[in-house]
């Protein structure tokens, strides 16, 4: 029986990777619902309603909103879900250093989450989906069957995202992404709506010291329960 499995936790925390980890082993769906908020973000900064050095003008950016179209789809080319922007893949310009220094103030919008969060509860109506994101167990799929909470040490997720951008090419330091994800987390844990937080149901999985694999095997002795 095909169930709901929501993972939620902090920056970097190889959520995705896990994500699509399971939804390959159990042929579910994958959605990350960070990309949402990523694609927003981008939308925003290249219509200058946010921009580099912190200001997001909330107004202008709840205005874009109508025009923003958000989808997934798999590319079988390269092997992976690919996050769609009115029609253009953007799966790499949403994981710039500027978008990720944007994105929690943009996702702290109210509008935005709630449009995201209604999208999130479209796309997840059937059973055999597994969403990762922030507030996913909590907000979106309070009543999901299996519900996850991620962490690891932030110089260990630096190190893992840092190692990622440089694969592609991205040269931003190690510092410059440890200080991302630090302050994200704390913008993410401090904001006044649907704030970061472990839902009193979610399994903890703290994978600072695990290899994917471990991970799998930890997931599975759940799942065959
Ligand atoms: O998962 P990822 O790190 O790509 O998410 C980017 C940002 O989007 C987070 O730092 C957070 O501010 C926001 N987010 C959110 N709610 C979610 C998923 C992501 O607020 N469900």
């Amino acid at each position: 029986k095909k169930i709901t499995i929501a993972i939620d936790g902090y920056s970097s925390c190889g959520k995705s990777t896990f994500a699509k980890a399971i939804a390959k082993e159990y042929g579910y769906i994958f959605i990350d619902s960070g990309a949402m908020y990523r694609a927003v973000t981008l939308y925003a900064l290249n219509r200058g309603a946010v921009t580099v050095g912190k200001s997001v003008d909330a107004a202008k950016v709840v205005a874009l909103l109508p025009a923003i179209k958000i989808g997934f789809q798999f590319n079988a080319n390269v092997g992976r879900f690919e996050t769609i922007l009115n029609g253009e893949v953007v799966e790499d310009a949403i994981r710039t250093i500027d978008v990720s220094n944007l994105v929690s103030p943009v996702s702290a919008i109210g509008q935005v989450r709630e449009q995201m969060v209604a999208l999130q509860q479209v796309m997840g109506k059937e059973k055999g989906i597994v969403m990762d994101g922030r507030d996913i167990g909590t907000v979106v799929f309070p009543d999901a069957e299996l519900k996850i909470f991620m962490t690891a040490d932030p110089k260990v997720r630096a190190m893992r995202r840092f190692k990622e951008l440089q694969e592609k090419g991205d040269n931003t330091t190690l510092e410059a992404i440890e200080a991302n994800v630090r302050s994200r987390d704390h913008m993410d844990e401090t904001r006044d709506i649907s704030p970061l937080r472990r839902a009193d149901d979610a399994l903890i999985l703290d994978n600072g010291n695990m290899t994917p694999a471990e991970q799998m095997v930890w997931v599975k002795e759940i799942m065959n329960k």
